[in-house]
């Protein structure tokens, strides 16, 4: 998130949410291990805020870190306390937010404050799409025209001593901090608003609200790895985990099983750690003629430490011979096994090069691999 001088938040949590049932008013529910309030508040770290609560949060309110205001009976004076409470604090800008929306993105937060560079005040909002009815007993009554309808949003975003003097003016029972600044004369843009901006209202919001916050948290990286090695003397060749018979061997410091070390690096890349070189120094005797589940075992080993498992890995095997088709599935499961996963996680597979180039000429093999670690 850019940098917002002169900002302040003003989360509103002072309402006790009668549609929701349960015990608790919502803000205060849990949602994905932690209260709503708590996943709202972390939008906009990084800018000042207060937050309007009801007199009987008090006690769990002091633990979030940032100030606390006492709200009023009706939401038009919650927002007017924490008004007041940035009163002559040099604030420059205000965006006005429902506590029960927890899901506001920093990017929305940008728009905003980018929006009133041209506006007394900005809101977000969302076009509505769907056909519109009147119902009455069960049945449908009427229809609506839906143009130029919007679904309106929070944070609702304003020039401070506007909207300020626009609460101080108003005579009460407003909608929305809009319709207070509408009603004072102020001109509120529509900014885009965004789906996900959800306001948990009913019971079956807050499962939706953790997929979404599921889908944020899920951290993916997707590494590629790619290795040569030449043919030389020899019988066999190691290629996945898998000893292929073959007219030539190939030449290299270990193994020189080329498609692990494709993957090993991929794996390594993924986590930005380098590659197997760096890990398994080739001036270090120690590795000569190191089996190179070695290298792969390690390379795992660092992701599961860093907290990633394997969702899938992909790797290519480009030579005119040995054929890799009859040995594909030993070498999936090999890989597999040395890497802890499922084999249906595991791919390989093979191309020619249609006789050109190294490959073609049958001088080497090389491999190309690519992986995806997702944390959880
Ligand atoms: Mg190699």
């Amino acid at each position: 998130m850019n940098v917002h001088l002169d900002t302040a938040a003003l989360v509103v949590a002072a309402g006790r949410g009668s549609r929701m049932g349960g015990e608790e008013p919502k803000q205060w529910q849990m949602l994905a291990g932690k209260p709503v309030i708590v996943h709202t508040l972390a939008a906009f770290a990084g800018l000042r805020v207060v937050l309007v609560i009801h007199p009987d949060d008090r006690a769990r309110a002091e633990g979030l870190g940032v100030e606390l205001v006492t709200g009023g009976a009706t939401r038009d004076a919650s927002v007017l306390s924490g008004l007041r409470a940035l009163e002559g604090s040099g604030v420059k800008r205000v965006l006005i937010h429902d506590g029960a929306r927890p899901l506001v993105s920093r990017g929305l937060i940008d728009r905003l404050v980018t929006a009133l560079e041209s506006h007394d005040g900005a809101a977000p909002a969302l076009a509505v799409t769907d056909a519109l009815w009147r119902g009455a007993g069960g049945f449908v009554s009427g229809t609506v025209d839906r143009s130029g309808l919007f679904r309106a949003q929070t944070p609702q975003a304003f020039r401070f001593e506007a909207i300020l003097a626009a609460h101080l003016a108003h005579p009460g029972g407003a909608l929305d901090d809009v319709q207070v600044a509408r009603d004072a004369g102020l001109d509120v843009g529509i900014v885009e608003g965004d789906e996900d901006n959800l306001k948990l209202t009913f019971p079956g919001d807050f499962a939706r609200a953790e997929g979404i916050l599921r889908g944020r948290g899920m951290d993916v990286r997707m590494g590629n790895g790619y290795d040569v090695h030449a043919f030389c003397e020899g019988d066999h060749v190691w290629l996945c985990g898998v000893k292929v018979p073959h007219s030539k061997g190939l030449l290299g410091h270990s193994d020189a099983d080329v498609g692990m070390h494709a993957l090993a690096d991929a794996i390594y890349g993924a986590l930005a750690l380098g590659d197997i070189g760096r890990h398994f120094p080739p001036s270090d005797p120690q590795w000569k003629g190191a089996a190179s589940h070695i290298f792969l075992a390690h390379a795992v080993g660092l992701a599961a430490e860093r907290g990633y498992r394997l969702a899938n890995c992909d790797v290519t095997l480009v030579c005119e011979r040995p054929k890799i088709g009859p040995h594909a599935a030993a070498m999936q499961t090999e890989l597999a096994r040395i890497m802890g996963v499922d084999v249906d996680r595991v791919s390989v597979k093979a191309t020619t090069s249609e006789r050109l180039g190294f490959t073609g000429r049958e001088e080497g093999i090389a491999a190309l691999a690519t992986a995806v670690l997702v944390k959880a």
